[in-house]
């Protein structure tokens, strides 16, 4: 046991007689080590079936867990670059300028924006949920004159809408989510790049959400700027966030008037840390999560040797087979069109009558199971379930609605 140590009993300037020695002039410490810190780390089970993160299977879970090398060692660059391969793969691009970021999917949604839009210029942004919010505020903040295009969660924006709004506000860049994954909306992407380039304006698409579960082709949909995230049907530990800028995007951002706002996210220092600049020579500019990308790199092998289109048509069928049980136990889906429903997370109406947080806390108590209410302006809106990359099985779906099924027989009289 650790004797407290109080600040009565250690004057400030003291000599003290350690184990190691005599320490001379030193303060001594008045707050002691926390009680917490000195109980070992308890981490529960949980089935994580809700938006995400998702459960990370072992093989990734095990190449996090390797030694780590230094983040400028030649070894770990050859890494880099097999991360760098597998992300142009999974985008189905050929994009030199494809990286990861050392951060979560915000991280690249603002790396995207800071980079591309100077302040004072027009950028439009689809919000039909949270994430169109998101940016919308990142752009703001920056600076930009951001123009929005508003549906109410679940709703989806037509190309004549887009192109209006694009001939009207004439923005630098528009912002669209593919995976909404606060409605459960996957957003029609056919011919909207070509929209946004006869108007002259760039194309940046969130698929945090969707990526390997719903098809998404960078480059023959004429993405410019597409991020993802590595925690969802990517099922590698939150933390690092694949992005990739198209030659168009490259240009804007490399001949701008003025830096970027933020130093550790600016693409001149990101592109050389990724050996995407052509220089011979890697200069430091910030410690990598090199755990991270080490998981990050076994996830994406796993995509690749499955292939995107196995995956794309597994997740559709297992999300059909969800979908099919859910209106079996009576519940409403959100998205009443099929082809608009993202297979990697689904959402239901919260059910009549019922207290959607009770639901979720009954489920949590007595399945260990994670599923989550709406966010942002979905909240009260649905319940929200996710069957990502490893989590995506029959067997996991059989358990999430024997588990919906259950709540609704105990919780049948929560709400007043
Ligand atoms: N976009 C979408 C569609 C998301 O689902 C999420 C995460 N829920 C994000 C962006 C933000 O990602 P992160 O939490 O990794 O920053």
């Amino acid at each position: 046991k650790v004797p407290a140590l109080t600040s009565a009993s250690v004057p400030l300037e003291s000599v003290r007689s350690t184990k190691h020695g005599v320490h001379r002039g030193m303060s001594s410490v008045t707050i002691p080590p926390p009680a917490c810190m000195l109980r070992p780390l308890e981490v529960p089970f949980r089935y994580l079936f809700g938006p995400g993160p998702s459960n990370v299977p072992p093989r990734i879970l095990a190449a996090g867990g390797r030694p780590i090398i230094g983040h400028m060692h030649s070894e770990m660059f050859g890494i880099m670059n097999d991360i760098k391969k597998g992300i142009q793969y999974a985008f189905q691009t050929s994009n030199n300028m494809t990286l990861a970021m050392s951060g979560s999917g915000h991280t690249a949604m603002e790396c995207a924006v800071f980079n591309i839009v100077e302040p004072g210029e027009s950028v439009l942004v689809a919000i039909n949920g949270i994430w169109g919010e998101r940016v919308a505020e990142i752009a703001e903040r920056m600076g930009a004159k951001v123009h929005t295009l508003f549906k109410t969660p679940g709703g989806h924006f037509t190309n004549a809408e887009i192109e209006q709004a694009l001939a009207k506000y004439k923005p630098v860049l528009f912002f669209l989510t593919h995976g909404e994954s606060s409605a459960g909306l996957v957003h029609p992407m056919d011919g909207v790049g070509d929209i946004c380039h006869k108007y002259n304006c760039l194309l940046l698409v969130d698929s945090v959400a969707s990526l390997g579960a719903a098809p998404l082709l960078m480059d023959q949909q004429n993405i410019d700027i597409l991020y993802t995230g590595s925690q969802k049907a990517l099922n590698a530990p939150p933390g690092t966030a694949p992005v990739s800028f198209s030659e168009r995007a490259c240009h804007k951002m490399f001949n701008r008037k003025t830096k970027p706002v933020s130093y550790l996210l600016d693409m001149t220092h990101l592109s050389n840390y990724w050996g995407n600049d052509g220089k011979p020579e890697r200069i430091y500019h910030h410690t990598g999560p090199v755990s991270g990308f080490f998981a990050l790199r076994e996830s994406l092998a796993i995509l690749a040797e499955m292939g995107l289109e196995n995956s794309w048509s597994h997740h559709t069928e297992i999300a059909e087979y969800l979908w099919k049980g859910l209106e079996d136990l009576g519940l409403k889906l959100f998205i009443k069109d099929k082809d608009l429903r993202l297979p990697s997370v689904t959402t239901i109406a919260i059910p009549e009558g019922y207290d959607w947080k009770e639901l979720l806390a009954y489920i949590m108590k007595h399945h260990r199971i994670e599923f989550t209410g709406g966010l942002g302006p979905s909240v009260g809106m649905v319940l929200r379930i996710g069957l990502m990359g490893y989590n995506c099985n029959k067997a996991n779906a059989a358990m999430v609605l024997a588990a919906l099924e259950d709540a609704l027989k105990q919780c049948r009289k929560s709400k007043a």
